[in-house]
């Protein structure tokens, strides 16, 4: 029985959320995309989203893409700065975060969200959350995640469910992920045209796709490739 909830995912560009764009059209009806630009350090991640939406339109899912949505929230960057979106060197902060955190970031993108949902008669947030193979995001943890669904159902006074299908999922597994929903060929795009380099590297195209293959973002990429390649991961 084919679900007919209509979806909203948040499509940032890099392999997490490609492999939620790619659940979600083989889950729901119709599928439409947010991504948010916020002053991060490079654009590499943005310029991506069309290309993979692009690749996934011509696949047969069950579901429809429907539009594309690109909301400024420079207001992140007023709020001080963050190795995300300045160019400093990605480190361990005193209370244990790398630097790269951005307080407040999923919980602003969610609500921004569910504001869009509400306006476009979608029920369903998918977001590539996981606090499985994680850098520590206290935003990206399934309770929060949770507890932001029912506030965002409250505050909208309409059932908002929030999907995170790479919650318990490490990076391994997201690739297998991929594989199960899309074969080779959304195995392919996603190593191709999403991206996830901290450092916005594109030159060099490595088996797990393009980045400086030292930031923590690479590692853990290249980390969860090779196991999966190795036959070491399920979905
Ligand atoms: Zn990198």
């Amino acid at each position: 029985m084919p679900d007919t909830r209509h979806a909203l995912v948040l499509l940032s560009g890099g392999q997490d959320s490609a492999t939620c764009l790619a659940w979600a059209l083989a889950h729901f009806a119709r599928v439409e995309t947010v991504g948010f630009d916020y002053g991060q350090r490079h654009h590499v991640e943005l310029d991506c989203r069309e290309r993979l939406r692009t690749g996934m339109q011509a696949m047969p899912w069950p579901g429809t893409l429907g539009a594309d949505h690109l909301l400024h929230v420079d207001v992140l960057r007023e709020l001080g700065s963050s190795a995300m979106i300045d160019e400093v060197a990605i480190t361990l902060q005193a209370d244990g975060l790398p630097n790269t955190f951005v307080p407040g970031r999923n919980l602003l993108f969610f609500t921004l969200a569910a504001a869009l949902a509400y306006r476009r008669g979608l029920t369903v947030l998918v977001g590539g959350m996981s606090e499985t193979d994680y850098s520590g995001y206290p935003d990206c943890r399934d309770n929060t995640l949770k507890a932001l669904q029912v506030a965002l159902s409250l505050g909208v006074d309409r059932p908002l469910v929030v999907e995170t299908p790479l919650m318990w999922r490490d990076k391994a597994a997201t690739w297998a992920l991929a594989h199960a929903l899309g074969g080779d060929a959304l195995v392919e795009l996603i190593r191709r045209d999403s991206h996830t380099c901290y450092l916005g590297q594109r030159g060099v195209l490595h088996d797990w796709g393009y980045g400086c293959g030292q930031c923590p973002a690479c590692e853990l990429r290249a980390r969860g490739w090779r196991a999966w390649a190795q036959g070491n991961a399920s979905v």
